[in-house]
């Protein structure tokens, strides 16, 4: 597998601090910040701060310990949005795009977390 990582992508930017953004949280290896533009009231974005560009990338390069953290990180943030449904929250959606197919506009792994109201059909009608 052949994975080129851009260092000019906007996520690789909000990391090393040149473009703004609104921090929800942050661990050793990975990073939670808003959506700039939402699709529900909960829109997060949970990111490796290392330099993998989609989940199959980070799934084969990434250690054992960036792995567990970035999972972890995952559910901590969708917690602590109050969206998770074993708490107060009433769920959410994870969404992880890769490639043209999947639609994927910043080529640095991301997973959206989505919630806050009822989330529609999975993906849009079309062709199969
Ligand atoms: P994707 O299509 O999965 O690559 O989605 C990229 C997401 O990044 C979109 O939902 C954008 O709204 C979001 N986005 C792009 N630029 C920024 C930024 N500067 N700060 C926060 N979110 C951003």
């Amino acid at each position: 597998m052949a994975y080129e990582y851009d260092r000019q992508n906007v996520f690789a930017k909000i990391l090393r601090g040149e473009i703004p953004c609104t921090k929800r949280m942050e661990t050793e290896h990975s990073f939670v910040f808003e959506d700039i533009a939402p699709k529900a009231p909960v829109h997060l974005l949970v990111i490796p701060k290392g330099p993998y560009v989609c989940f199959d990338h980070f799934a084969e390069a990434a250690s054992d310990e960036e792995i567990s953290d970035f999972v972890r990180t995952v559910g901590r943030a969708a917690v602590e949005a109050g969206v998770a449904p074993g708490g107060v929250g009433n769920g959410y959606r994870m969404i992880s795009n890769a490639g043209p197919d999947g639609v994927q506009e910043v080529p640095h792994l991301h997973v959206h977390i989505i919630g806050g109201r009822r989330l529609g059909a999975m993906t849009a009608p079309g062709k199969n």
